[in-house]
């Protein structure tokens, strides 16, 4: 018989779910009938733990799909990003529709960001999802985020049930506050982005290191039969042998990434804004890895408009004091968006784009 996923519970009421989990980003940028069969795959490897958003166009409904008939089998979660009460009614109504369910596992606020964003869930949509939890349409309330503090406030506030943020071997900020904080409150974590959005060389080392983290699930973005399998493999050494399951590639991949990435990664915490130029540093500073998830058929002309502004930069330098990560935008930020619009032409001849006025 072959080795079974490592099992945990998702918080003190919650049910056991499988600690490798899926997430469903990647799937709105494949063939449809390419996207439910690695959904349904991942099912038959014994993933249960399924992740996507409002926000991921297509991937609810492909997910709904690929799982039709093992509903009570599987651990669903959504997101949306509204922060009002209509919107977020909106919103829950149609990922229910497009999940074909009558319930959610656990359904969080998306992107909560700064400060001011969570006081407004807290003030208002907060209440209208306690109401749906109480009619049994969402069973866990949490919140996804890409700013530790923010994140430990809302895990500090008690309102919440669980908290998604990003965690790898790049990305370690959820070390210093965020995930003691979580743990001793024991609420559930959902490592997000385990693979950086796809810049780290080796998955099969990102999927280990973080499997021998104290963490709930791990939820890396998979697209074919192969990376299921790849990932699965990874997570089942990580689990029998812990960290002695990294291969000495595998350890020296690890080395090299943080080597060549640590000071030019952007975490999309948005610590660095505003820009007196308003410029969104780190829109443009990750729209790459956003097109590289989703698929360039997202890329729309608002987005585009967004990277240009980055062609205003003039060095200024207030971003940089602000970065915790010692990035060196003033040198990162206006070549970032000149590659990027070059790429988007080549790509996507058929977008207008906009007129490279600050050049
Ligand atoms: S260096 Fe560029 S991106 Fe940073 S604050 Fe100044 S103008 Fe904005
Ligand atoms: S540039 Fe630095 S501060 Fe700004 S979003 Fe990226 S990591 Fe955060």
């Amino acid at each position: 018989m072959s080795a079974q996923l490592e099992r945990v519970r998702f918080g003190p009421d919650g049910p056991e779910v499988p600690r490798l989990g899926f997430g469903a980003i990647p799937i709105q940028a494949i063939p449809e009938a390419a996207a439910v069969d690695v959904v349904a795959y991942a099912f038959e490897r014994g993933i249960r733990f399924f992740d996507t958003a409002r926000a991921y166009t297509t991937s609810e409904e492909r997910l709904a799909r690929a799982l039709r008939g093992v509903r009570e089998q599987v651990f669903i979660v959504t997101k949306s990003a509204a922060r009002n009460r209509e919107e977020l009614a909106r919103d829950l109504e149609c990922s229910l529709t497009n999940l074909g369910t009558d319930y959610l596992d656990l359904f969080l606020f998306h992107g909560i960001n700064r400060e001011d964003e969570l006081c407004r869930v807290l003030e208002g949509p907060l209440d209208l999802l306690r109401e749906r939890q109480r009619e049994g349409q969402v069973r866990l309330i949490g919140l996804s985020s890409h700013a530790s503090e923010v994140a430990t406030r809302a895990v500090r506030s008690g309102e919440f049930a669980a908290v998604e943020f990003p965690f790898n071997y790049l990305e370690l900020q959820c070390l210093e506050d965020l995930l003691p904080t979580a743990r001793e409150r024991g609420i559930p974590f959902i490592a997000m982005k385990p693979l950086a959005g796809g810049v780290l060389s080796s998955p099969e080392a990102a999927i280990k290191w973080l499997a021998c983290r104290p963490v709930e699930v791990i939820i890396p973005g998979l697209r074919s039969r192969e990376e299921v399998d790849r990932a699965v493999a990874a997570f089942l050494a990580a689990q029998q042998a812990g960290e002695q399951a990294l291969t000495s590639e595998e350890r020296e991949a690890i080395e090299r990434d943080r080597a060549e990435l640590d000071r030019r990664f952007c975490r999309r915490c948005g610590y660095c804004l505003p820009c007196p130029q308003d410029i969104p540093i780190n829109f443009v500073l990750a729209v790459e890895q956003f097109c590289h998830r989703s698929g360039w058929a997202r890329l729309d002309r608002r987005h585009l408009e967004l990277v240009r502004k980055g062609l205003a930069c003039d060095g200024c330098g207030t971003c940089e004091t602000r970065c915790p990560f010692g990035l060196p935008l003033p040198e990162m930020v206006r070549p970032t968006a000149e590659v990027f619009l070059a790429e988007a032409r080549r790509l996507r001849p058929d977008l207008t784009l906009p007129e490279e006025e600050a050049n």
